[in-house]
């Protein structure tokens, strides 16, 4: 145990390198700039058994990973359904904590994009098992909730839409189903929403009120301005219809998870360039008053995958300790403009992601 600690504090100053960091080389914010006030703590250790969930988990393995958890951690990760897919199955929620604060992260609202579920399982397991002061004190303040595989029929055919061969109309692939990312939208009234993974998250969010809202991502392969490649891309709401204190609350979100992202992980990352639509869950849950904030992992080769999902892992854990301490509010919510727009595809990248605003 140890020598994770250890290894935490070190991954945590940038003193030893990480799997891919090389290929990111980026400079990393001190400590300082990254918590404001308090350390990283050694949570960020991924405790989580290597055995535990693969990178692209089916349904079951989901619903496996989960069970243990909450066995494994006493109970103090409580496991829920908020729904059911078109097909029946399970939309799984687990919780950790006890606190005020409320947090929401969504993963795989697009069937294809899987990375997020196994950052989200891990999370909960480092979160939630440990029994240290510092994690009874993390539980006291936040209430962290996770749509984990917010698409399992999706996840099963490996496809971006929900299994819906009825499905018509804007945002419907006709034989397929609909595109669960696109039926957020807070001026629909919920009963006249036809995507029921969409009416639970929404449903949710009206039960619990999120301070903190984080929908986990894919997207195809792109460069930076300075030509190394994009590991990852973030946005919070540009809707018009956002107030301005959930937008503002939305950047300091971002230049948090920026800083975590870039400094912790050594990712490369941008801003992704989004669309103003309502129906997104980044503009939606903005627009209903919370931090709102989209992640998009790139669709890196096998061998980056575990660099991948540590990306997404550490936004998961530092969004949380932020939330907790406070920090994530005294972020400069200025510096969101400060991070670089998406460059353009990586020549030559096949990837079934390379879509243009495909969040
Ligand atoms: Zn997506």
């Amino acid at each position: 145990m140890r020598w994770k600690i250890a290894t935490a504090v070190l991954l945590a100053a940038g003193l030893i390198a990480t799997p891919g960091a090389a290929q990111a080389a980026h400079p990393a914010p001190s400590l300082t700039a990254l918590t404001n006030t308090a350390p990283i703590n050694t949570a960020l250790t991924d405790t989580a058994p290597t055995d535990l969930i693969s990178a692209r988990p089916s349904p079951a393995e989901v619903g496996r990973a989960l069970a243990r958890i909450a066995k494994a951690s006493d109970g103090r990760v409580r496991l829920g359904v908020i729904g059911r897919s078109n097909e029946g199955r399970p939309l799984r929620l687990a919780t950790v904590g006890h606190g005020r604060t409320r947090l929401l992260y969504v993963t795989q609202q697009h069937g294809d994009e899987p990375l997020g579920t196994p950052a989200a399982v891990r999370a909960l397991w480092a979160l939630g098992v440990p029994n240290t002061p510092w994690h009874r004190w993390l539980g006291s303040q936040v209430t962290l909730d996770v749509v984990v595989q917010a698409n399992p029929d999706g996840a099963v055919r490996n496809q971006r839409f929900n299994h819906d061969p009825g499905a018509s109309g804007d945002y419907a692939e006709p034989g397929v189903g609909y595109d669960i990312n696109r039926f957020h939208n807070p001026l629909t009234p919920i009963e006249d929403n036809p995507v029921p993974e969409s009416r639970a998250v929404l449903r949710h969010w009206h039960a619990t009120h999120p301070r903190v809202v984080i929908d986990y991502h894919m997207q195809g392969r792109y460069l930076q301005p300075d030509g190394r490649e994009t590991t990852a891309s973030l946005l919070w709401p540009t809707s018009p219809l956002a107030p301005s204190a959930a937008v503002t609350a939305s950047r300091r979100l971002a230049v948090r998870d920026y800083d975590a992202m870039t400094g912790l992980a050594g990712a490369n990352v941008t801003r992704y360039p989004g669309g103003d639509y309502e129906g997104i869950a980044r503009n939606a849950y903005g627009i209903l008053g919370s931090a709102s904030l989209l992640v998009e992992l790139s669709d890196l080769p096998a061998e980056q995958v575990e660099f991948q999902i540590r990306t997404a892992y550490l936004s998961m854990i530092a969004t949380a300790q932020g939330a907790a301490d406070g920090s994530l509010w005294r972020a400069d919510p200025a510096r969101a403009d400060t991070v670089p727009e998406r460059g353009p595809a990586l020549p030559g990248a096949a990837s079934t992601l390379l879509r243009a605003d495909a969040a």
